[in-house]
């Protein structure tokens, strides 16, 4: 159905078409001439840092569900790097208080694999499953791989899955950036592909002996991604993310800056031209951000000395959307695909009918970290000029973000 500009994309039913049309009229959105919008099924990110309890000096559930809104999410699966961790029924109670309290759109945690995410003794697994989304120690590498065998086995009896962040820390040496040309003109130490691709390889072989459902996070490197794409071939229960960042820059972008860092780091263009080809594919099942916000002081000290991580749950769609839709790299499908469809079915949580984002996608902008609701400002699409501004979301049936200075006052 398309009409008075507006576009509704991969939304299944006509029901939830006629009421969102309806809500945009009384909302007098359809009153504003010559523009065009889109409508989605509210996005699901699997990959977030709320950072509470623990940090809330760089975010909150408040700010980081508030981020989430204002770029379309009305879900957000949210990483157990936290203090306490949520490694057990009652540190995960701490984290599941704040989210009924202050969350403004669907957060699922996580539930940490290893007590404390240390990579020791595992966490109490069956305890946490009927309130998690998922197990990741995700910040960190599993080292050991009886204790990762014992994880999927157990995750494996559970039906939940293992959300992977792939590194093996016996390779690190110290490295910040890629370990490429830029690394190597500008003298700093590199990550090499291999600390990401090699742990993806011992995992492989350990779900085809445990039959764990397995997802790679963050999937940075092109070796990643060829072997990614030979384990669903061989029909092992596989999927990954890769974040908006790795499919729209390189390390030939790198500025001296810590808003270009983050972890895994921005690879060569031969690893980014890989994995556009696996989100084309299908290796590549959904697209999440790994919005990591730190404080301004923290990711003030240049690619060496600031913190891995950038923010991302308020550009990754004006960002996909101008680099890879309108460039017909993908169609507007696929992308609702990557960024609702597949999370939700991976993960097992059911869409909402009363969940729909708008975007407005006639008019550039220019993104400006300091209109962000995250309180993380760092990002390396700062300055950048996008399409694609979200001019309302809403969850169960409220809204949770409207921009009101695109579209003007209220209607009725
Ligand atoms: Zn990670």
């Amino acid at each position: 159905m398309k009409e008075h500009g507006i576009d509704y994309i991969g939304m299944q039913s006509e029901a939830a078409k006629l009421s969102v049309y309806d809500l945009l009229s009384r909302k007098g959105f359809l009153s504003v001439p010559e523009n065009q919008y889109l409508v989605f099924p509210g996005f699901c990110d699997v990959h977030v840092h709320l950072r509470e309890p623990g940090f809330s000096y760089k975010e909150t559930i408040r700010t980081g569900t508030l981020a989430a809104a204002r770029g379309g999410y009305t879900t957000v699966c949210a990483m157990p790097n936290l203090n306490p961790v949520p490694d057990r029924v009652e540190t995960l109670g701490q984290e599941l208080d704040i989210i009924r309290r202050d969350a403004v759109v669907q957060v699922l945690p996580y539930g940490a694999i290893t007590l404390g995410e240390k990579g020791e003794a595992l966490a109490d697994l069956a305890g946490m499953a009927p309130h998690v989304c998922g197990f990741s120690d995700d910040g960190r590498g599993v080292q050991s791989d009886d204790r990762m065998c014992e994880a999927m086995s157990r995750a494996r009896g559970l039906g939940k899955v293992i959300a992977a962040h792939c590194e093996d820390n016996r390779l690190l040496r110290g490295g910040y950036i890629h370990d490429g040309a830029y690394a190597r003109a500008h003298g700093h130490r590199g990550i090499c592909s291999e600390s990401e691709y090699g742990q993806i390889a011992r995992d492989l072989e350990l779900v085809r002996r445990t039959g764990c459902k397995y997802h790679v996070c963050h999937v940075s490197a092109k070796e990643s991604v060829a072997l990614l794409r030979r384990a669903k071939a061989d029909g092992l229960d596989v999927t990954c993310e890769t974040g908006p960042h790795y499919l729209v820059l390189c390390d030939e972008d790198l500025q001296e800056d810590g808003r270009f860092k983050m972890n895994p780091p921005l690879r060569g263009a031969e690893d980014r031209a890989a994995l556009l080809e696996g989100v084309r594919d299908g290796t590549i099942d959904m697209i999440a951000t790994d919005h990591a916000p730190h404080s301004a002081e923290e990711k003030s000290r240049g690619l060496e000395h600031s913190l891995f991580g950038v923010v991302g749950l308020e550009t990754a769609f004006p960002v996909l959307y101008t680099e890879l839709v309108r460039k017909s790299i993908i169609g507007p499908e696929r992308l609702a695909e990557l960024l609702c469809t597949a999370p939700r079915r991976r993960f097992g949580i059911p869409p909402d009918e009363g969940d729909f984002t708008v975007f407005e996608v006639s008019r550039p902008y220019s993104v400006r970290p300091e209109e962000f609701a995250s309180m993380g400002r760092s990002t390396p699409f700062a300055g950048r000029q996008v399409y694609g501004r979200c001019v309302l979301t809403v969850h169960r049936g409220q809204a949770v973000w409207e921009d009101r200075s695109v579209l003007g006052p209220a209607g009725n």
